[in-house]
């Protein structure tokens, strides 16, 4: 199974690369968010835009902390020897569809039904 592990090295370099990635750009939303913190607002239209712009912060902001989530259980999942297998049905993922999205946790079939709310998405909420 030589041609396993290192297939398995790739996919770890990538998902380290993405952590690191994912972690800087957290930073910086973090540090964004920071600068719409003041209480000194003069006109109640920039108001407006100030907490739509702090709401877009905040979710895009959670979009990155839930990417980083799923790139640990990724990396775990690596170190268990169960990755590249699909956590709802133990199928094993596409190839294809790993190197697209190497922290998925699920296969494209298990990933519809989530889309179409068929299937739990507990592991996102982990
Ligand atoms: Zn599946």
């Amino acid at each position: 199974m030589k041609n396993q592990d290192s297939a398995t090295e790739i996919y770890r370099e990538k998902l380290l690369e993405q952590k690191a990635r994912a972690e800087r750009s957290l930073l910086s939303t973090v540090a964004e968010g920071r600068k719409f913190d003041t209480d000194d607002i003069i006109d109640p239209a920039d108001q407006a835009v100030m907490s739509y712009q702090r709401e877009l912060m905040f979710s895009q902001g959670t979009n990155e902390r839930t990417q980083l989530s799923l790139i640990r259980l990724a990396l775990d999942r690596l170190n268990e020897g169960t990755y590249g297998e699909c956590m709802s049905c133990e199928e094993e993922i596409g190839a294809k569809r790993l190197e697209a999205v190497p922290w998925t946790p699920y296969c494209i079939r298990c990933q519809e039904k989530i889309e179409n709310g068929e299937l739990d998405e507990s592991e996102q909420a982990a």
